[in-house]
């Protein structure tokens, strides 16, 4: 029933505007690494957060543990796009949707062939030296050995991930509002909205529809036109494939 509902929405949408958490990752395997259990901090006979772990003054201070936590929680290689985001880029494809904004830093949306995406938090996949910006693939942070140097300076190489402690970058934010403010319909999937700067996006959209679908509730779904608890990779992936038979 639900599913149906947001087939008619997408069926009347030219301008859908997706933005998601790390509850799109899931399907891909990929788990929240707030979810990092205890194990690391007794591996490293430390006690910190996760969000502490790849924090900006921990990578100053203790770059090899903050490499050692950020390749085993933050970077996921055999990772493939799921149902949701291929059902996404099918929908950009369609002409109804406009761009995904997304808190995650996997780049599996673009694998899946979206074009438009906002990446708040950035992406693994992109690396650069801290002094001379070479610029370096996954693969080179994964295969160094402890702290990633730069074979040409001997710099350290960052991934242009936003760490905490620092902030977003303006033209990505920018993005992402402008296209939040121009949708007909906002869907917030995979997130449960609790982490900054999530909430505050939301309040630019101005357009009819605004969906929530994640398995919890939502600081959201008080005023969406449509909500639904469940799995957001199968959602997706019928309400598109709905639309798509009945076209
Ligand atoms: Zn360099």
């Amino acid at each position: 029933m639900s599913v149906q509902e947001l087939t008619d929405i997408l069926r009347n949408s030219r301008k859908i505007v997706f933005f998601g958490g790390a509850g799109v990752s899931t399907a891909s395997g990929i788990p929240d690494f707030r979810s990092a259990n205890g194990l690391w901090n007794q591996k490293y006979k430390r006690n910190l957060s996760p969000e502490e772990m790849v924090s900006r003054s921990f990578c100053e201070r203790d770059p090899e543990d903050f490499f050692a936590f950020y390749k085993d929680k933050r970077v996921y290689p055999e990772a493939k796009p799921n149902a949701c985001h291929y059902a996404r880029a099918r929908l950009e494809k369609m002409g109804r949707l406009r761009a995904v904004v997304t808190q995650n830093i996997d780049g599996l949306h673009q694998m899946a062939g979206s074009t438009n995406v906002f990446e708040l938090h950035g992406s693994v996949l992109r690396n650069y030296c801290t002094r001379c910006r070479s610029f370096y693939d996954v693969n080179f942070i994964l295969e160094a050995d402890g702290v990633p140097r730069c074979p040409k300076c001997g710099s350290i190489v960052k991934p242009d991930v936003v760490l905490y402690e620092e902030t977003l970058d303006d033209n990505v934010i920018d993005g992402a509002v402008r296209a939040i403010a121009g949708a007909d319909t906002l869907i917030i999937g995979g997130t449960s909205l609790i982490v900054y700067p999530a909430a505050g996006f939301v309040r630019y959209f101005r357009g009819n529809k605004l969906v929530v679908i994640n398995k919890s509730v939502t600081q959201a779904d008080e005023y969406a036109d449509l909500v639904i608890h469940d799995d957001i990779a199968q959602v997706m992936d019928q309400a598109v494939k709905a639309l798509e038979e009945q076209q």
